[in-house]
């Protein structure tokens, strides 16, 4: 049986003037999978993310949607999506039932259903119990998860989240996290662009890792970390000239490094037995795997 992926895209162009922000980008989100998009500041996450919404024109490439082409049928894929914008644009001078009610008119759920529809969609958030407070009454984890339940109201088939935990404390994130898990777990196809790659480690089946608009890599998070990292890393600490020595010997040794602010990193750590004095050994995490393909720090 053949299912329709719920993204597919080749080589997808987007300029602005000289500058390709997305430049011959292939990217695949299964139907019922999680693909997280992670890429350092101005990687073109937000550009791609515009041009699954038709918010913005492709120069060139394909784009289908649940099915269907971008931007010709961008309507008919728009009504089978949810989108949960980076930025807060909640009504807040509606309360958190009517935000919800809005949307699912908006998005033509019947109006026999509407009431079953929201009442879905605020147990999905865990916000039944604040359904009558105003929106500016809520907190800002509960905000976060009133723009997700928005998204959700008309049971889309595809949910695109921008960045859906950035700013939120710890605990707030794992919240979001649980929600995102479920609707996972009921066969939700999610493209979730994020920074956070500790969430995408957690939450994605695949991740698309993208640097200068470009997929530069793209796999299960466990089999980048085994390709690119291996099982361990060992981490060495010092002053930025002995850091410099580290990564010298060990490139000459065949050892990728990635650096951080205060260590140098040597990857596949299982494999190395030279002599780099101070260092402790680790499990290797994608924010490895994102550091040495990219050369960028996580902004
Ligand atoms: P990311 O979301 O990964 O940080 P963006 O998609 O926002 O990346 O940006 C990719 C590149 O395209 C950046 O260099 C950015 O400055 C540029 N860019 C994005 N939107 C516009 C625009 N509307 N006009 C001109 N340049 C843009």
């Amino acid at each position: 049986m053949s299912t329709v992926p719920a993204i597919a895209l080749r080589g997808v162009v987007k300029a602005y003037g000289a500058l390709r922000a997305v430049d011959g980008l292939d990217l695949d989100v299964p139907e019922g999978s999680c693909v997280g998009l992670l890429g350092p500041n101005g990687a073109g996450k937000s550009t791609t993310m515009k041009l699954l919404t038709a918010q913005a024109i492709a120069d060139a490439g394909e784009l289908r949607v649940l099915g269907f082409e971008l931007p010709g049928e961008s309507k008919q894929a728009r009504a089978e999506m949810g989108v949960v914008p980076q930025l807060d644009n909640l009504d807040t001078t509606l309360s958190v039932r009517d935000n919800l009610r809005v949307f699912a008119r908006l998005y033509r759920v019947p109006k026999a259903e509407r009431d079953a529809a929201v009442t879905r969609a605020l147990e999905l958030a865990t916000l039944t119990d604040r359904a009558d407070a105003r929106a500016d009454e809520l907190s800002g984890g509960m905000r976060r998860r009133l723009l997700i339940a928005r998204a959700l109201v008309h049971r889309p088939r595809l949910v695109l989240m921008d960045e859906p935990t950035v700013g939120l404390d710890p605990q707030v994130r794992q919240e979001l996290w649980a929600l995102i898990a479920r609707l996972r777990s009921e066969g939700t196809s999610i493209l979730m662009s994020t920074h956070y790659i500790d969430e995408a480690e957690r939450l994605a089946d695949s991740v698309t890792i993208m640097s200068h608009g470009k997929a530069v890599s793209v796999g299960a998070p466990g089999a980048l970390i085994a390709e690119h990292a291996g099982r361990e890393v060992l981490e060495v600490y010092g002053p930025p000239v002995r850091l410099a020595e580290v990564e010298a010997q060990a490139r000459t040794a065949g050892h990728a490094t990635r650096r951080t602010g205060t260590s140098v990193a040597i990857m596949k750590a299982e494999h190395v037995d030279g002599d780099y004095g101070e260092g402790h050994r680790r499990a290797a995490n994608l924010e490895d795997v994102f550091v040495h393909l990219t050369g960028e720090e996580i902004a």
